[in-house]
């Protein structure tokens, strides 16, 4: 199994990120931690570094931080990404979040932020991490056609329609642990097919369980996606594994 996007870096596991790791060793092949800011990029790249072959560093900004971030932060952040670049394995968390978000400044702000990383990804010939909530289809509309190295829908919630035009792409999404309590994601699990799928947990949010979440629950996707595909858990955990391997190029 393999946790494609988390986040265990954040100040969740300050108090026991050791023993989470640990747990995540036990249970699974590899994990891909995702960058979501300047700080979390450094930490993500230290974290991949005391665990060689088993954490994975995706690098980008995400779209809540692009609102709020100050230009130089920014600046910053997307200089050091292009100085880490061969330390990635993805450009990435990035997108555009329109949940809640008031007014089209910060729409604008996203957006130009988003671009800039899709140009990255172009340049650097990386797979490309995507963040989009209640703005899928804009996400998916200025990406395709540009030639990306490949396009990861995370934590993909939108509609079935857009699914199935990121999967005509021959993109990937990732189904999260909110499948374990959302009769909408297991919909779409049961629709998108398991060679454009990957699995994550998105920890330290969307538990399958109360409280945090972390990656070695990301075996509570797989076998909800089981269940709704009518599959033995051993097929799926294969082919997402497969499909993550060769997305990551791990
Ligand atoms: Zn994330």
């Amino acid at each position: 199994m393999i946790d494609s996007h988390c986040h265990v870096d954040f100040k969740e596991y300050n108090k026991n990120r050791e023993e989470v790791i640990g747990r995540a060793r036990e249970n699974l092949s590899a994990i891909i931690n995702s960058g979501a800011s300047l700080g979390g990029n450094r930490r993500t790249l230290k974290l991949q570094a005391e665990n060689p072959q088993f954490i994975y560093a995706t690098l980008g900004f995400h779209p809540h931080n692009a609102v709020k971030a100050d230009q130089n932060i920014i600046e910053q952040s997307l200089d050091e990404i292009i100085g880490n670049i061969d330390q990635a394995v993805a450009i990435g968390e990035t997108g555009l979040d329109y949940h809640n978000l008031q007014g089209e400044e910060p729409k604008k702000r996203q957006k130009q932020l988003f671009e800039r990383f899709i140009d990255l990804a172009l340049q650097y010939e990386k797979p490309l991490v995507i963040h989009a909530r209640d703005a899928e289809e804009i996400a998916l509309e200025m990406v395709k056609n540009k030639n990306l190295n490949q396009v990861i829908f995370h934590c993909y919630g939108g509609d079935a329609r857009t699914a199935r035009a990121i999967v005509d792409e021959g993109y990937y999404i990732s189904i999260s642990t909110i499948i374990s309590f959302s009769k909408h994601h297991q919909k779409l699990a049961a629709e998108i097919p398991l060679d454009n799928m990957l699995t994550e947990t998105d920890s330290p949010y969307l538990s399958p369980f109360k409280g945090r979440n972390e990656p070695s629950y990301v075996g509570e996707v797989i076998k909800e996606v089981a269940r709704v595909k009518e599959l033995t858990q051993d097929e799926v955990d294969r082919v997402t594994e497969k499909n993550a391997y060769k997305v990551f190029k791990l």
